[in-house]
């Protein structure tokens, strides 16, 4: 019901911004998001949708995508659009710089119309104010960018009172959040460890549930997977210290698995200076973060061997890594060992289920929304054609187009 609501604000304006007539895409090569690869694909669209996959239709072809694979627009389910960069080059942490909040909603739409032109068509915040407006304004047409889902404020305070919390997830709802993000263990640069009790994490887990709100949980020790699944959370993000016994947990509660292993801390290394000095981004968390990447790469491949257990695709982008999501999917592959069908499923149709609109996005089939992305190449041979993003379509409506 609150999915259909959600569409319904998201998506109705971008189909007057939708061309009309016909559309009809040919490419050498077509991978679903469910799983299958086609050979000299047509899709046809028609308004925000699309109307027809397969054979030949009748009519011109209006794109032609010779030498190109068509893959339905990516899905980052953990993106922070307003992380940014300032004008003297360092990380934008909250109000300590000269930037005004023009400057910096200027930069987070630079970084919205960056990830689209990177191949993504949706993300999921978690989160900002500010990303309210930025939904907003992407889904009313008005600025280039992704479709934008966000938490809004997250629930990170361990003092608060059971009670308190759930006030926050009811006050989140009426700001307009789709999902409540939690942070049930400390950052990778302080260690992980648990920090919210388990009435705490069930008092907002279940007033999310009960309003209708799913929730994603930063979990990094297996502590704090742990106890965010038996709480009744929906979704676990990082889990740098899963063990196999978290990992099979998380798989027999249905609970979705957001890992990463390289993207957000390599950007974190290779743009040291930018954030060095603020806060925790001091000597150690730079240590523990460099540490993280073989960690994180080792759980990965135990994550891909847990049967049943469902991973989404999140790259915890933040300043410095917008537009080049695709460079967590190229590490699944080449350094996961994970089967690059299956990374490209994870970040379509899996990542769509993850957010209750598998019916929607996601995936390239009759009925869905014209999401479609298409890369020089073949990236079930070679995932680094992700990175060759020449054709960007996001409900029907044309963003980039390199033939
Ligand atoms: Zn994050």
């Amino acid at each position: 019901m609150r999915t259909s609501l959600f569409l319904a604000a998201v998506l109705v304006p971008q189909i007057m911004n939708a061309q009309s007539k016909p559309i009809v895409i040919h490419a050498d090569r077509m991978v679903d998001g469910r799983g299958h690869v086609t050979n000299n694909a047509f899709v046809v669209v028609e308004g925000d949708k699309i109307t027809q996959v397969g054979p030949a239709p009748k009519g011109a072809v209006t794109y032609d995508l010779k030498g190109m694979t068509l893959i339905p627009g990516l899905i980052d389910v953990h993106s922070h659009l307003t992380w940014y960069f300032n004008r003297e080059g360092r990380y934008h942490a909250g109000r300590n710089d000269s930037d005004t909040p023009v400057e910096s909603m200027l930069s987070a739409a630079g970084n919205a119309y960056a990830t689209l032109l990177g191949g993504v068509t949706t993300i999921q915040s978690p989160g900002a104010a500010e990303d309210h407006d930025l939904r907003e304004w992407i889904a009313m047409g008005q600025i280039p960018g992704p479709r934008v889902i966000t938490s809004l404020v997250p629930i990170q305070n361990p003092r608060l009172t059971p009670d308190s919390m759930r006030a926050i997830v009811r006050t989140r709802k009426a700001q307009g959040a789709d999902v409540i993000k939690i942070f049930a263990s400390a950052s990778i640069r302080d260690g992980g460890a648990l920090t919210l009790s388990d009435a705490q994490l069930s008092a907002i887990c279940s007033e999310a549930k009960a309003q209708g709100l799913r929730t994603m949980v930063h979990a990094h020790s297996a502590e704090s997977i742990k106890a965010s699944v038996l709480a009744g959370c929906d979704q676990i993000e990082h889990g740098v210290f899963a063990t196999d016994e978290s990992l099979k947990l998380m798989a027999e509660h249905n609970v979705w698995f957001d890992p990463q292993i390289c993207l957000v801390f390599r950007n974190y290394l290779d743009n040291r200076a930018k954030f060095e000095g603020i806060g925790n981004y001091n000597e150690a968390g730079f240590a523990a973060m460099e540490k993280a990447i073989p960690t994180s790469t080792e759980m990965f491949k135990k994550a891909l061997k847990t049967p049943g257990l469902k991973i989404v695709f999140g790259t915890d982008a933040v300043a410095g890594a917008h537009g080049r999501n695709v460079e967590e999917l190229v590490c699944r592959v080449q350094a996961g060992g994970q089967p690059a069908v299956d990374a490209i499923t994870s970040a379509t149709s899996l990542s769509a289920a993850s957010l209750r609109l598998g019916d929607q996005i996601g995936a390239i089939a009759t009925g869905m929304q014209a999401d479609l992305v298409a890369v020089e190449g073949d990236p079930i041979k070679d995932i680094t054609a992700l990175r060759r993003v020449m054709f960007v379509m996001k409900g029907g409506r044309l963003f980039k187009n390199e033939r």
